[in-house]
């Protein structure tokens, strides 16, 4: 199946890249482009063949950018503090910590010095 394709300026307005899309608090709702648009580049030269191409989704289809709630970034900041917080000094370290040895650097340190 081809994709219809429109110049820059030309296509409908419920047609719109995934830029446009996002600019307009919008997401594809997981449905394919329905066409391509030629770059603005192109507009001037209609028999050149397009390299820089967008693709364009129906405004009608898309669905409004999933915004996380409240709960769920909490619930997301609970599962990242576990997987931060050193089973040693219990500080959080702002990255995430060895899956198989929870523990800063500082505390893994501490343990091999102890052990030398
Ligand atoms: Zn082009
Ligand atoms: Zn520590």
């Amino acid at each position: 199946m081809s994709l219809p394709v429109y110049d820059w300026g030309t296509a409908p307005a419920h047609l719109m890249t995934r830029r446009q899309l996002r600019g307009a608090g919008l997401r594809p709702g997981g449905h394919d482009p329905v066409a391509i648009l030629r770059c603005r580049a192109c507009h001037a030269r209609p028999a050149r063949t397009c390299i820089r191409p967008a693709w364009l989704y129906d405004a009608r289809l898309a669905v409004p950018k999933r915004t996380p709630t409240l709960r769920q970034e909490e619930a997301l900041d609970r599962a990242m503090a576990a997987r931060q917080t050193c089973q040693g000094c219990g500080i959080r370290q702002p990255h995430c910590l060895p899956r198989h040895d929870r523990r800063c650097a500082g505390c893994a340190a501490g343990d091999l010095a102890v052990a030398a």
